[in-house]
């Protein structure tokens, strides 16, 4: 007994005293930029972390994607109008809360906005504007209540006949909170997901001091208009910058209002600061669509949830609680 009393005494002084490292990597996922950092005690332990969060991820690719012929939600979508799919309850969740968020934003947010690829693509292929007859149909597609889950049957419904769903403004800020929790479990105790702009971070960079989080400048995006000082935070940038159709010359971007089925103008970037990124993703989505009044008005209203709003004309704002002036002239360390 005694022994193993000295032997436990003279373990844990050498763990505190062992140097954190922290490692990184960038990979493309979910047709995006991704980069991965761990902190953990080895090297090889942090890399055994960032293969885990890059293998959760490519996990959940291959279980949301509406591009992928063999994912659930394919299997949703084919069958619209037709019957009803059962699925895993980790899509049927994401469903679940994805409506939520449609609740919240009184239907702005809306992942069956995805029927519009029928009239909108932002892969370079749409050269002329849709007719207004286009448009009127797609529209009349977009409902999250007709989006139909059964919870006994653990079954998604999508009622009409040419719905579909889509996550392109949830799904990376789920995949990087569950990319740091596998993380954190394979023992990183401080790291970073970046999830094509959506990004999360935990615990304290490798000497201790917090990580440091820049917002890129809609007009260039290699220029950080403001730096934040973060721990155990989510940072989530939509902005207009990154997928948009160009037609005779003006930019349409990528973000839908699914009332009008039109690309929606008024602002280049919406930032969202709070724990969950899932939550900061959909939300950033949903106050680029609202605009800068409303969307204002519903982050004021959330409690621990902060955005920062920049606007065509290049005007920043933030919400009652994030001190942009104090962001701006904070010198990165
Ligand atoms: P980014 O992909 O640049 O991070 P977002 O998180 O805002 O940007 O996601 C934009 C994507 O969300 C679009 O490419 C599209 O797939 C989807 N989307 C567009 N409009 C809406 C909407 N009104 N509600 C839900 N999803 C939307
Ligand atoms: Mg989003």
């Amino acid at each position: 007994m005694k022994q193993l009393g000295l032997l436990i005494l003279g373990f844990i002084p050498f763990a505190l005293l062992a140097n954190p490292v922290a490692v990184s990597k960038d990979t493309v996922l979910m047709g995006s930029a991704f980069s991965f950092t761990a902190v953990h005690e080895s090297s090889d332990e942090a890399w055994h972390a960032i293969y885990a969060g890059i293998e959760e991820v490519s996990r959940i690719e291959a279980l949301i994607s509406s591009w992928s012929t063999t994912s659930e939600t394919h299997a949703v979508n084919m069958n619209a109008g037709i019957a009803p799919v059962k699925v895993s309850k980790e899509l049927f969740d994401l469903i679940q809360r994805s409506k939520k968020i449609s609740e919240l934003s009184n239907g702005y947010f809306d992942i069956s906005f995805a029927s519009i690829d029928k009239v909108w693509k932002f892969d370079g292929s749409t050269v002329a504007i849709p007719s207004d007859e286009a448009l009127a149909a797609s529209v009349s597609k977009i409902n999250y209540n007709n989006i139909v889950l059964d919870k006994l049957a653990h079954t998604v419904f999508l009622k009409e006949k040419g719905m579909k769903i889509g996550f392109g403004a949830i799904g990376k800020g789920y995949a990087a909170n569950k990319a740091k929790m596998v993380m954190e479990q394979r023992g990183a105790k401080g790291g970073v997901v970046n999830a094509g702009g959506d990004l999360t971070s935990w615990g304290n960079r490798p000497d201790g001091k917090p990580w440091t989080i820049g917002i890129a400048d809609p007009i260039d995006k290699n220029n950080i208009i403001s730096w934040l000082n973060i721990s155990d935070m989510a940072v989530v940038t939509s902005g207009n910058y990154e997928r948009y159709a160009t037609i005779n010359g003006k930019k349409y971007c990528h973000i839908i209002d699914p009332k009008t089925g039109w690309p929606v103008t008024g602002l280049t970037s919406v930032t969202i600061v709070c724990k969950d990124a899932e939550l900061a993703d959909a939300l950033a989505t949903t106050v680029f669509v609202l605009g800068e009044k409303d969307g204002l008005k519903l982050i004021n209203h959330l409690q621990g949830v902060e955005c920062v709003i920049i606007n065509y004309l290049h005007e920043i704002t933030s919400s009652n609680n994030l001190n942009i002036n104090a962001l701006s002239n904070y010198e990165k360390n």
